[in-house]
This record gives structure tokens, sequence and C-alpha cells, in this order.
């Protein structure tokens, strides 16, 4: 059962994992639509940043306009969940020399992020991990399956932002209000859990704990395909995001 029937939400669907992203939410009841102009940003009660090229996204919102409208609804209130890409597309800064170019980010997460700091393509790996919230009840307590692909590293946690796990004592999940942010593909393992524990934080004003998020376990893993193509920006996109 789920209460969130009534909202639209949008995925930012530049390049990336988008396509998935909108499948995890009908899952979870909401509608899902697929995001790429200021237009579509008005029809939406909140927004997933999925994993992919997070220079690639932040070159085609400068390219077609779509930073101001965005900022525009975050500031607004508007619920954002960013995944890896999609985390380093909140971040506040972007650590060190793990900088692209002149990168913008929205700024909505109080965090510091250094890209792919956990190594190459190569390096992917996946994880357990205990999601604060999590339900104590035993026959419940499914960690949660997280594959990281070129993860970025929180670096830094400001104040105000809870961190809900951690990975070998890194920060990998965090939320402020109605924003959170994942290092990871959670879209990839099947479980939609983290998907609606954001979605429940949209309902109220204050931060919302797991409880409702503990109800469907994982179900099949997409990561065999979702490693070959979550990082393939359609050829379009990358073409024009160099120029
Ligand atoms: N390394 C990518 C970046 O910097 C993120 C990788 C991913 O989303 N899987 O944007």
């Amino acid at each position: 059962m789920n209460t969130h029937s009534s909202r639209t939400i949008g995925v930012l669907a530049l390049q990336g994992d988008f396509q998935a992203h909108a499948e995890m939410l009908r899952e979870c009841g909401v509608e899902a639509i697929e995001v790429r102009s200021a237009d579509d940003l008005q029809r939406i009660d909140g927004l997933v940043i999925p994993g992919g090229e997070s220079t690639t996204m932040s070159r085609l919102c400068d390219r077609y306009g779509l930073w101001e409208p965005l900022r525009a609804r975050v500031e607004g209130g508007m619920g954002v969940f960013g995944t890896c890409a999609g985390l380093i597309m909140l971040a506040k800064n972007i650590s060190g020399g793990t900088r692209n170019f002149a990168q913008s980010t929205l700024g909505a997460l109080d965090i510091d992020v250094a890209r792919n700091a956990y190594g190459k393509q190569l390096d992917s790996f996946e994880a357990n991990l205990d999601l604060k919230g999590m339900p104590q009840d035993a026959s419940k307590a499914v960690p949660l399956h997280a594959v990281f692909i070129r993860a970025p590293r929180i670096d830094r946690v400001g104040e105000g932002v809870e961190v809900l796990a951690r990975h070998n004592d890194a920060p990998v999940v965090v939320r402020h209000q109605k924003c959170m942010g994942a290092a990871f593909h959670p879209e990839i393992a099947g479980d939609t859990r983290l998907h609606q524990l954001w979605l429940d934080s949209l309902q109220s004003d204050a931060p919302s704990t797991a409880e409702s998020a503990s109800e469907s376990a994982p179900s099949k893993n997409r990561a065999t395909r979702a490693l070959q193509s979550t990082l393939s920006a359609p050829a379009g996109a990358v073409a024009e995001a160099r120029h």
C-alpha cells in the first residue's frame, strides 16, 4: 500500500540512468515523468537526479538554461533526490581538484563531494548498508544493497544534514529535510526502500523516518544491465555537451 499516488515526480532526463529511476518511482505508486525543460519542472512535486555523468548533466543544464528554474523550484521547497552524479549535482562544493571546468551544482545539500574518489569504472563495488530508520524487526532487517560506480565520496557534511548510512565510516546517504542524496545507484538493485523513504519526506515539512520505507524487500537484481548502461550517455547528448 502507498500514500503517494497523487504525486507527480520528475526524473531529470538529460543523461544517465533516468529510465530505471522512473520505473522505481512507478513501483512506489507515483506518477513519474521525464524532465528536460523549465515547463516540465513546473509540473512536478519532486525531482530525482539520476547517476550518470555530472559534468555532462551540468553542461546540458547550462545549454538548456535549466539552472535558474531548477534553483527556483528547490528554493521554493521542492524535494530533490540525487544519486551518484545526481548527488554531485546537489552538493554545495566539489572538493579539491575534482571539479571539471566551471562545473555548477545546485548547492541544495550542504556537503562537499570528491568526484570519482573510489576509483575508476573497474573499481566499482557493491556493499550492504544499514540505513538509519530501518525497522528493528529481524524479519525485515534486510540491509540495503548498494552499487557504487565511479562514486563520489562525501568529504564534509554541514550542520543539519543527517547521515542515514555509512560505508567504511564515510557517509553515503545524507538528507536535509526534503533533499536527499546517495553516493551509489539505488535504482539498480531492485529495492525501492530508499525511493520510498525520500517520497515519505515529501509528505510534510519535517523529515520523516524510514518506517514506511520498510515494506518492500529487494526483489530482483538489475545490476548487470545497469552497470553496462548507466554511464553511457545518449550519444547526441554527450556530443552536444562537449561543444
Ligand atoms: N563519476 C561520475 C561523475 O563525476 C558519477 C558516476 C555515476 O553517477 N555513476 O559525475
